[in-house]
């Protein structure tokens, strides 16, 4: 009998893609099988880039993923400059107030999660796990004082007002610490992007310290705005997003990884409304991508009418979910 997997890579070499694209098969991340039913068909709704990429669903325990993923030689094509988290250019005096108060509100609600349960000054060290350019960490480190490290593919050697970050560039599982220890490493829409979360999370593990915490924000499939919006909801985001968690697989696999919850939340930093007008606005345009500087007054006319739910997203489970984890004690 033709196993699933084999059925679906026939099926997978009828979607249209460019030739020089890579694609690598993989099995389920969290239970390791290669057995799935294809469940939706993203496309780049951020920048347009052609391809069609297809997530499915493990048939042993139901774990969302992009399969095949783009090969990981390929990837970076997909976070040039128009990818949102390094997008930074000049846009004009009132866009530029507005993103730098959009950037420096959204680093605050990161502050106020990470305090929630651990109390930050001076002593502390806080890494950052796909840290961007680092607005975060500024706002940390010159709120606090405390020391901070970042990982990310951006160099930022580039950007002189990140100077107090030490800065490593590359695969978080590859860098070398040299042995120092974290009171909190927080994982901001990294996980979702990881081609290895589980190394990642035991990587986490290993340079906590006894007493830190672990601070992950993913977006939830199982939410309310997905239906929505479908294969064009933002937390699909392919081909950038390789996991898809919903609450359940999102818990088990950080417990597997050695971690007890201090706290899950259904909601998290990233702007609540933001999803939800962008995955409006990928419904209309069908995959052609979108610039982001077009949407500026869009965007505040949409918060300014819906402002309602941003007030409630916190009890309206929208789109995101954040956990507070520290190391499991056996
Ligand atoms: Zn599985």
């Amino acid at each position: 009998m033709q196993s699933q997997s084999k059925e679906s890579l026939d099926n997978f070499k009828q979607l249209d893609n460019p030739s020089d694209l890579k694609f690598e098969y993989v099995p389920c991340y969290q239970c390791g099988t290669d057995d799935f039913t294809p469940l939706l068909v993203g496309q780049d709704d951020l920048t347009g880039k052609t391809g069609n990429f297809r997530y499915v669903t493990c048939n042993n325990c139901q774990f969302v993923y992009l399969n095949p993923r783009v090969h990981s030689d390929n990837i970076k094509i997909f976070y040039d400059d128009d990818y949102i988290a390094h997008d930074r250019r000049s846009k004009g005096k009132l866009r530029d107030w507005g993103f730098k108060r959009g950037i420096a509100q959204h680093d605050k609600m990161k502050d106020k999660i990470v305090t929630r349960h651990k109390k930050i000054d001076s002593n502390s060290h806080i890494l950052d796990v796909g840290c961007a350019i680092g607005t975060y960490l500024l706002h940390m480190h010159h709120k606090y004082g405390t020391k901070v490290s970042g990982v990310d593919f951006k160099d930022l050697s580039n950007y002189p007002e990140a100077a107090p970050i030490n800065s490593y560039l590359g695969f978080f599982y590859d860098q070398d610490f040299k042995g120092q220890k974290f009171d909190v490493i927080t994982m901001w829409h990294f996980l979702e992007h990881c081609y290895q979360p589980k190394k990642s999370l035991a990587t986490a593990r290993e340079l906590l310290k006894d007493d830190g915490h672990l601070v992950i924000e993913v977006p939830r499939l199982d939410c309310l705005t997905y239906p929505l919006q479908g294969k064009r909801w933002p937390g699909v985001q392919a081909p950038q997003h390789l996991t898809i968690f919903d609450k359940k697989h999102f818990l088990n696999m950080v417990q597997d990884s050695g971690f007890e919850i201090v706290e899950y939340l259904p909601w998290g930093a990233f702007p609540p409304l933001f999803y939800l007008y962008f995955g409006f606005l990928f419904l209309f345009n069908k995959g052609r991508g979108i610039i982001l500087e077009n949407h500026f007054w869009g965007y505040a006319i949409f918060t300014a009418l819906f402002w309602p739910l941003d007030m409630l997203h916190r009890w309206l489970n929208l789109s995101m979910q954040t956990v507070i984890l520290k190391k499991k004690t056996t």
